[in-house]
């Protein structure tokens, strides 16, 4: 058997409605390995997965995109006595040695007050045989192996702890919908809502036949990689390529990359609308871009009829890295496909489009129906949970 044992984040912190989030962690856990052998219970603040070994890979698979948790690790299980415990606390030590560690440490944590020994009894007990044979060395300050023994209702001994995604349950707060392009920040921003517990559908505008199939490909590639951390969801394929030429034949160029902006806000009123979302996510940053503008910002919230969340706002490229980077996207969303942004792009934007400004010249698009024709022609596409 592969045991797993999971430490709640967030959540633990919550009052009266602390069983529901409970619940949607569970539920989340399940639905990851629907097509496994694998058990999933929730058992006073720690999360327990166990299934045969078959199973390790999908188990370690779904704990690693599993938000909500703030830890997790395999973990041996024992019996109640202190020989047992020795003794596993000693294989776990091998184990370790065996990979390289050359000293250690033991931590406990005795829930289970009822064991005889308290854990300053146990941090010294439990390592008597390692030491007597050498397997490694004590170091109470910066041990290469960190063991630690959990007395519960049964007991669980592990050291290779991995570090979890945190956050709340996603489905416990509303849905939103993310505008992802191929890029590096949007699929951030997902990221970021997904960890405060919200549901994404994602949106992304595409310029096909202008645009490669590989800058579609890209998009779907990212938000199958969201879909992991998100509990499934869809992606909306929106063609404007019409929808752009109409921007080219009738605004002013400096103005073409905020009307498109426009343009894509209001197709995703129309998803959210459709999907019963409650909100719309992007990947905007202060000032990245000329579209990125705080006077260029208030032209697209303009836009929208749902409140408009940009949790990458405060943040500056090298923090959207190291994310990216953390949740794999990173190597997807810097592949050279050209995204529909660049099409018609102007070499000299407008940096400080007032409201008022950007309202007529969207009027004279006349664009409404060519964006509703657009979201009705979206190809629409489940993505996996796994
Ligand atoms: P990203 O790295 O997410 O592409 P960016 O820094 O390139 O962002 P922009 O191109 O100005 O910035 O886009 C701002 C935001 O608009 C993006 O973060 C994304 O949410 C949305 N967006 C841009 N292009 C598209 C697209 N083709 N499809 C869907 N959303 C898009
Ligand atoms: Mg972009």
């Amino acid at each position: 058997m592969a045991v797993y044992l999971a430490k709640l984040g967030e959540l633990t912190l919550k009052g009266a409605n602390k069983r529901d989030f409970e619940r949607r962690l569970v539920e989340n856990a399940r639905l990851g390995l629907e097509k496994v052998d694998a058990r999933v219970r929730l058992q006073s603040a720690r999360l327990y997965v166990e299934g045969p070994e078959e199973s390790s890979a999908a188990i370690e698979f779904t704990l690693s995109h599993l938000i909500g948790i703030t830890g997790w690790a395999r973990t041996r299980v024992c019996e109640k006595t202190i020989e047992a415990i020795t003794q596993a606390v000693y294989d776990e030590a091998v184990a370790r040695r065996d990979q390289g560690a050359r000293t250690f440490k033991v931590e406990t944590r005795r829930q289970d007050k009822s064991f005889p020994l308290d854990s300053y009894g146990v941090n010294t007990e439990a390592p008597s045989r390692v030491v007597d044979e050498n397997v490694l060395a004590v170091d109470v300050h910066r041990p290469d192996a960190l063991i630690c023994v959990e007395i519960r209702e049964r007991v669980f001994v592990y050291s290779n702890a991995h570090r979890g995604c945190r956050g709340l349950p996603v489905g416990t707060s509303g849905k939103g919908v993310l505008l992802l392009s191929g890029g590096l920040d949007s699929p951030v921003a997902g990221y970021r809502m997904l960890r405060r517990g919200m549901r994404l559908d994602y949106a992304h505008f595409h310029a096909w036949p202008y645009t490669s199939d590989e800058a579609k490909q890209k998009a779907l590639d990212l938000a199958r990689l969201l879909a992991a951390y998100g509990c499934g969801g869809h992606i909306n394929m929106i063609p404007f390529a019409e929808v752009q030429t109409r921007i080219r034949e009738r605004a002013p160029g400096m103005f073409s990359t905020l009307l498109l902006r426009v343009c894509m806000i209001k197709a995703a009123n129309l998803l959210a609308a459709k999907v019963r979302a409650e909100a719309i996510i992007t990947g905007e940053s202060l000032g990245q871009v000329a579209s990125q503008t705080m006077r260029n910002m208030a032209v697209t919230e303009d836009a929208a009829e749902f409140p408009l969340y940009r949790p990458l706002i405060g943040l500056d490229k090298e923090e959207i890295i190291e994310t990216s980077r953390s949740i794999g996207a990173y190597e997807t969303s810097i592949l050279p496909y050209e995204d529909c942004c660049v099409l018609f792009a102007p070499k000299h934007p407008a940096l400080r489009a007032t409201v008022e400004e950007s309202r007529s010249l969207y009027a004279a698009l006349e664009a409404d129906s060519l964006i509703q024709d657009a979201f009705d022609r979206r190809e629409k596409i489940a993505l996996p949970v796994v």
